[in-house]
């Protein structure tokens, strides 16, 4: 059987309370479950702008769609003690210029009767696949691999690539652009995982409080191979642990060898007993 494609709109504040990686990962309340199930095709929105220091970051002042995207697989965020889910945003590709959300000819999204006095509130609103082509239509998308595409600021607080080995000098080569190349994948494995160490249990918010909070190192369970595209196979879920820098020099300390996760643990605990 058939599931019939959705049409999502979904609306990105300026200041969220999530700090959502646009093109990465999208939070939402629960109630919306229903309207971003996997495989849902989103139009990215912005309304009016309200603070003009994020001018600079908006493709318009006016409310506008900037981006499309797929939703990709959906996570309860488990630091929400309101039931709040987050999706994976899979194939972002931002618009060139703005399309207004308001044309000469009125909206692009229908807006239903009986919702006319409060329908904008909501930041997440399915359209109809009409509404969908027509804003598609009207977008001029960025070429692929423009630097806005996707907007994940590169984490450039670690030196993660110094602990990056692989079996070979040739294989550290494909590592080390990996993380720059793929922002996006570290931002969901912190999402899916947490930022607590997988082995150790270190959290840096706990230990040095704000500062450190949300830092942490993501680790690579399966070795890329090679060639390009390689990333496009990475499971954020199911390949990648997050963990402390110690414990993260310790598994790479060898060039030779990679250490597993039940390896460390199993050396952590040795020294405890
Ligand atoms: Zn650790
Ligand atoms: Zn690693």
């Amino acid at each position: 059987m058939d599931k019939e494609v959705g049409y999502t709109v979904i609306a990105e504040n300026d200041e969220s309370q999530w700090q959502d990686q646009t093109g990465a990962v999208y939070h939402f309340p629960k109630r919306y479950l229903g309207m971003l199930t996997p495989g849902t095709r989103v139009v990215y929105y912005k309304g009016r702008i309200k603070d003009k220091q994020y001018a600079v970051k908006r493709l318009s002042d006016q409310p506008h769609y900037f981006g499309i995207a797929t939703i990709g697989q959906v996570y309860q965020d488990k630091s929400s003690s309101k039931g709040d889910h987050f999706a994976l945003i899979e194939n972002y590709q931002i618009f060139k210029t703005a399309v207004l959300a308001k044309t000469d000819a009125g909206y692009y999204e229908t807006i239903p009767e009986n919702r006319q006095s409060n329908y904008w509130r909501d930041g997440v609103r399915a359209i109809s696949q009409q509404d969908y082509d027509a804003i598609i239509a009207a977008a001029q998308f960025a070429p692929v691999n423009t630097p806005a595409t996707p907007r994940v600021q590169p984490d450039n607080e670690t030196d993660e690539e110094s602990l990056v080995s692989g079996v070979e000098g040739q294989m550290r080569m494909k590592y080390v652009p990996f993380y720059e190349r793929n922002p996006k994948l570290k931002e969901q494995a912190k999402q899916i995982h947490g930022t607590t160490c997988c082995i150790c249990d270190f959290n840096f918010g706990e230990f040095y409080g704000e500062y450190g909070e949300g830092f942490i190192h993501i680790h690579h369970l399966v070795p890329i191979s090679e060639g390009e595209g390689q990333e496009k196979t990475v499971n954020p879920a199911t390949d990648l642990v997050p963990v402390c820098p110690n414990c993260h020099s310790i598994i790479h300390r060898k060039k030779n060898r990679t250490l597993s996760i039940a390896e460390m643990k199993a050396m952590i605990a040795a020294q405890r007993r």
